[in-house]
């Protein structure tokens, strides 16, 4: 099952450019028909009281607006929630899913879209190919960038017993609008987090087993723009969220022809038992992974003296042998990270006890 043949997909759709965002409801009137004729609209709260952003966004009265937590990563019981909002709000489907923040707000409309049109509860979906419907038209719009989830064919899910994507080819997003300028506002060091996701995707996929030529190419030029991003080698802001939106795809597809790594399966186990939060979490792994990743380590450490950014310590300091065995296991369970780390003999590479004592180093 690990190693099939796949034919991947990317989003059929991509508008790019400052000023892009200004034809949204150009975009969604394109796919309206007369029954299907309304847009659930899922944004970042960070938008709620933004009006110059929420005057722009082209709502009518039949519409469903939901505004994204993302203080915590996306969640089952939530997407069963929305999706259960959505068929209550109107008597036909929507024609159009908008996700608009980051791949929180994005993984939501992803997924919830999908759940739209399959029935039952969103945790019996986490994994391959177990979605058996279209869903719903799904534009993305990335407000903060890095995590490729606006070109993955995988909405990360946390449930009940895992934190792992609905992954399949209805997955992908129907469409994508890039717009740097909507980028102005993110904190710089959300900006680095987030940036930080991608570089370690393209570090993890380029030093994996799995990757081929294609995810190669993605990587390497994804990281070269992602460096010159965080050495701060642009004129200017909005140039710099520009090239980082390009580094974001194409990170995005290097995991797609390739696969991510020994951090992210040890990031998944800090979300999972202390909530840590993507971007912020895998820096914390990474910060320890220099054995693993050497060269991707040293110009980590660079890029992140070059932002100012503090990468927060001794977050596992307070935890139970419990709670440090529950995070090993989840990490273990990853094993298409392990495999693609390490090769198809990894559990000869990496034991638990060395999991154990790199989370207790965090
Ligand atoms: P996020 O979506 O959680 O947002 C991070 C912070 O940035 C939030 O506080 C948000 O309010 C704020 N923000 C967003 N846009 C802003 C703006 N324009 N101005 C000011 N603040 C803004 O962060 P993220 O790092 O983009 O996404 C993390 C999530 O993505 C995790 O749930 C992770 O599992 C998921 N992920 C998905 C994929 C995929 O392929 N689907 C890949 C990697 C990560
Ligand atoms: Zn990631």
């Amino acid at each position: 099952m690990l190693y099939d043949f796949r034919s991947f997909v990317n989003p059929g759709h991509y508008a790019f450019g400052k000023g892009t965002f200004n034809h949204l409801g150009e975009l969604i009137d394109r796919r309206k028909t007369p029954t299907n004729d309304w847009t659930v609209f899922m944004i970042d709260h960070f938008f709620q009281d933004k009006e110059n952003i929420l005057n722009r966004i082209p709502k009518s009265d039949k519409d469903l607006v939901i505004f994204i937590d993302s203080t915590e990563e996306p969640k089952t019981t939530l997407v069963n929630k929305y999706r259960d909002q959505i068929l209550a709000h109107q008597d036909t489907l929507p024609a159009v899913m908008v996700g608009m923040g980051g791949g929180t707000a994005m993984d939501y409309a992803k997924s919830t879209g999908l759940m739209v049109t399959n029935p039952g509860d969103s945790k019996d979906y986490q994994g391959l190919d177990l979605i058996k419907n279209e869903g719903i038209y799904t534009i993305c719009i990335p407000t903060i960038t890095g995590t490729g989830a606006e070109v993955s064919m995988t909405a990360v899910l946390s449930g009940p017993e895992k934190k792992l994507g609905i992954k399949c080819d209805y997955t992908i997003p129907n469409e994508v609008i890039f717009d740097p300028e909507l980028l102005a506002t993110v904190p710089n060091e959300d900006r680095f987090f987030t940036g930080m996701d991608n570089f370690i995707h393209n570090v993890e996929s380029m030093n994996g087993s799995w990757i081929n030529s294609m995810g190669l190419a993605f990587a390497e030029k994804s990281n070269d723009i992602t460096v010159e991003v965080f050495m701060n080698k642009y004129r200017d802001q909005l140039e710099a969220d520009e090239k980082m939106m390009v580094a974001s795809i194409m990170g995005g597809n290097s995991t797609t022809y390739g696969q991510v790594g020994v951090c992210h399966a040890l990031s998944y186990g800090l979300a999972v038992v202390l909530g840590t939060h993507h971007g912020v979490g895998n820096c914390i792994v990474f910060n320890q992974l220099e054995k693993y990743y050497p060269e991707g380590y040293k110009t980590f450490k660079e890029m992140q003296a070059a932002q100012g950014v503090e990468i927060p310590a001794n977050i596992t300091a307070g935890c139970t042998e419990e709670q440090f065995d529950q995070m090993v296991e989840i990490s273990w369970a990853l094993e298409h990270m392990w495999d693609n780390a390490f090769g198809h003999d990894w559990k000869n590479k990496i034991s638990k006890e060395e999991i154990k004592d790199l989370f207790k180093r965090m």
